[in-house]
């Protein structure tokens, strides 16, 4: 049998649908066969790793996606919010905290993600996509915007022909397999994770009113993270009723096979969550599933071809869950490969256009790189930590994010300029990441800090930019919002080095060339955090 077909998605996950339903709300007529070896529908909870969204990914879902009434049926995300190490991590109460006490203006979801894949699949039908279960890829040949893939279906092979080829196979990898387009990365941490069919209310760990009192809405529905040197662990919960829980860490810190089973998973947290490891004990009937991945993090030497093939997802590449930007890539990759089809369907020529999404896209992962590589440790220091925190937060809502909201990644003449600046975001962001890491090493004041609240909804700049991702700028409203943006962090960044230097004047040598007369953005949490460290040098 042989079907034509303008677009063929090798796997039906969170990349593949949510590109054919891009493409179709660009083109209605557009022929798009997803192929996904799975059968549908697929189980709710214990499904897939992936489940906190951010920003950049939730406006993708609901505006460029139309998906709002699909993620009705998921839970609304309060932010991201972390939990210090203090000694035996029994108390809840007593860790320092940063989180929000409100929702913050732009939304985020909490995805279960096996729910969300059967509401993406029912949207994709609804579109016209053809959209094929239990359709194994098992060939594949490549030509010049035409290739012909062998699918494998109740156990008959048949092959389909299309123009241009997308693999969204997840860590199946089929074209970077099949093409050599492996890279390593640098980056080396792994991770277990298991879901409990209960719902797990960080809330309900502690009685104090006064500790409730301080967050305005339900703490459970942040992706709560509890911290230590080396780790974190991942608390998210799933609109199906179950808990997504993970442990990733540094091998040099806690070695892979500390947590690599599920039982070893309870063992290692009793050991450094016990508190948690208490709550986990009443439900551990409820037991759903466990997998375990060790490096998770790889590259991918070639994303997009102007012969007509790319790659999106988790079949390219990843980083870091950490700030949950999966998501985040899908959304990014995702718009350059509806550009490049979109523009290859009407008889463009889409050469200069590869060429510049691959430069942006690697550029993007070289930039993400930094926040998390090497810095592991940091996750141990709460004081080095919170000002990491707010800093990443600040470089994503002001740079990356903000062009993303307005759909200027795939406008190459607008880029020409942006892609400069973000350059220069990312060139202080590298050297304030070695900065963090070596103030961590040697700023030992928190160790000993409990019951803090650092509520970043108090945080005026970051509650501004966050909101600042919906407002309405024209082009050159947005170049200048950059140009502001830039000298912002630039004063972020001094005030950070100048108020770490003045205690420890050693780290001067890692800090950025520093200006006299630093801002006091950051002062309440300087304060809040004791800036004050009675074993440094008075
Ligand atoms: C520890 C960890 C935590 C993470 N946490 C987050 C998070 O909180 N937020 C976030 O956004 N991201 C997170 N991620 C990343 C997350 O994995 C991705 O965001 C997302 O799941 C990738 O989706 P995908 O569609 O590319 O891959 P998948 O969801 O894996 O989909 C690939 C599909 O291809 C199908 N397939 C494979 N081979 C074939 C074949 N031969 N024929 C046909 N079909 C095939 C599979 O059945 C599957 O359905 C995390 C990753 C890790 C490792």
């Amino acid at each position: 049998m042989h079907k034509a077909y303008d677009v063929l998605i090798m796997g039906g996950g969170l990349s593949g649908l949510t590109l054919a339903i891009q493409l179709k709300r660009k083109i209605e007529n557009i022929r798009i066969l997803v192929a996904e070896k799975a059968s549908y529908p697929m189980p709710e909870a214990a499904h897939k790793v992936g489940e906190s969204s951010v920003e950049i990914a939730s406006y993708y879902f609901e505006e460029i996606l139309g998906l709002n009434s699909e993620l009705e049926n998921e839970l609304p995300k309060l932010g991201l919010r972390f939990f210090y190490s203090y000694r035996d991590n029994q108390d809840i109460t007593q860790r320092i905290e940063l989180g929000p006490s409100i929702y913050p203006y732009s939304k985020s979801y909490q995805l279960d993600r096996g729910r969300f894949e059967n509401a993406l699949i029912q949207h994709c039908l609804k579109l016209g996509v053809d959209f094929q279960e239990s359709c194994k890829i098992k060939d594949i040949a490549l030509g010049k915007h035409e290739h012909t893939i062998t699918l494998s279906q109740n156990e008959q092979e048949s092959s389909v022909q299309c123009e241009f080829l997308v693999d969204a196979s997840g860590r199946m990898g089929l074209l970077k397999r099949k093409l050599k387009l492996a890279k390593p990365a640098y980056h080396d941490v792994n991770a277990s994770w298991f879901r409990i069919n209960h719902q797990i209310r960080v809330d309900d760990w502690a009685s104090e009113q006064q500790w409730h009192d301080r967050v305005e809405e339900p703490r459970w529905l942040s992706t709560n993270h509890l911290l230590g040197k080396g780790y974190w662990v991942w608390i998210i919960p799933l609109a199906s009723g179950a808990t997504s829980i993970g442990i990733v860490a540094d091998p040099n810190k806690h070695p892979y096979a500390e947590f690599n089973t599920f039982e070893r998973a309870i063992m290692w947290l009793k050991k450094y969550e016990p508190q948690f490891a208490g709550v986990i004990d009443e439900y551990i009937d409820k037991f759903q599933d466990f997998l375990t991945l060790k490096h998770y993090s790889y590259n991918c030497k070639k994303m997009f071809s102007a012969d007509g093939w790319a790659i999106t997802g988790d079949a390219g590449v990843f980083l870091d869950p950490f700030y949950s930007p999966g998501s985040d890539f899908i959304a990014m990759n995702n718009s350059f490969i509806s550009d490049l089809i979109v523009k290859q369907y009407v008889g463009k020529d889409i050469t200069l256009h590869v060429q510049q999404y691959e430069k942006l896209f690697r550029t993007l992962f070289l930039a993400f790189g930094p926040v998390y590589e090497d810095q592991y440790p940091i996750m141990g220091n709460a004081k080095v930590m919170s000002i990491k925190v707010i800093w990443d937060f600040t470089l994503y809502w002001s740079g990356i994010a903000l062009l993303f909201f307005r759909d200027k990644l795939t406008d190459l003449e607008f880029m020409q300029v942006a892609g400069m600046q973000l350059q220069q975001i990312y060139q202080l962001n590298f050297q304030m990441q070695g900065f963090f890491r070596h103030w961590a090493e040697i700023d030992l004041s928190t160790q000993d800090m409990s019951d803090i609240f650092i509520n970043y909804s108090h945080v005026s700049f970051i509650q501004q930019l966050n909101k600042d991702l919906h407002k309405q700028l024209t082009d050159e409203a947005l170049q200048q919002q950059l140009v502001l943006n830039i000298a912002f962090i630039k004063e972020l960044a001094n005030e950070i080095a100048t108020e770490a230097t003045r205690l420890y004047p050693d780290l001067k040598k890692y800090a950025p060339e520093m200006q006299e007369g630093s801002s006091k953005y950051l002062q309440d949490i300087f304060a809040q955090l004791g800036a004050v460290n009675l074993s440094a040098p008075l």
